[in-house]
């Protein structure tokens, strides 16, 4: 991790600002292919002196108030929580990234248009089932609400 970080004293404390670079490495949430690539994060962060009266409104306030301990600040978790909030939640390799096929786990980008014909006829008969369940399931509100009339 790569810091370019700025240190301020101000009235209430020490104000950093600046930005991180860092490595992520991950995988992709769809073809499971490795993703490694750079990102620069912007910090600030205000360290408050041990004894600052942060006051009333501060106190009320849910997000934790940094604090200078021991003539030193902590940045660790400051930097965790500025990168971790910047990762993608879902991770992909490429926006389009096409993923694997749900049925044999091949990679859908190396032919797109492959699919699996049902061989075994009691998988049919279950698909059979399937879709008469989901029409019923769409004609019965109609006969209920004529049935209560
Ligand atoms: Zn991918
Ligand atoms: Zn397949």
């Amino acid at each position: 991790m790569e810091l370019d970080l700025r240190l301020e004293a101000v009235h209430e404390g020490i104000l950093v600002t600046g930005t991180a670079s860092v490595e992520v490495t991950g995988e992709c949430g769809r073809c499971l292919d490795p993703i490694a690539y750079d990102l620069d994060v912007d910090v600030q962060e205000l360290f408050y002196y041990a004894d600052a009266d942060l006051g009333q409104a501060a106190e009320e306030e849910e997000e934790e108030q940094r604090r200078i301990e021991h003539d030193s600040i902590d940045l660790e978790p400051v930097l965790r929580d500025a990168v971790v909030t910047s990762l993608p939640f879902q991770p992909v390799c490429r926006e389009d990234c096409k993923g694997l096929c749900p049925e044999c786990g091949m990679r859908l980008e190396e032919d797109p248009g492959h699919h699996h014909e049902v061989v075994d006829p009691r998988w049919a008969a279950l698909a059979g089932l399937a879709s008469n369940a989901a029409d019923d399931a769409a004609t019965s509100t109609e006969s209920d609400e004529r049935e209560e009339s």
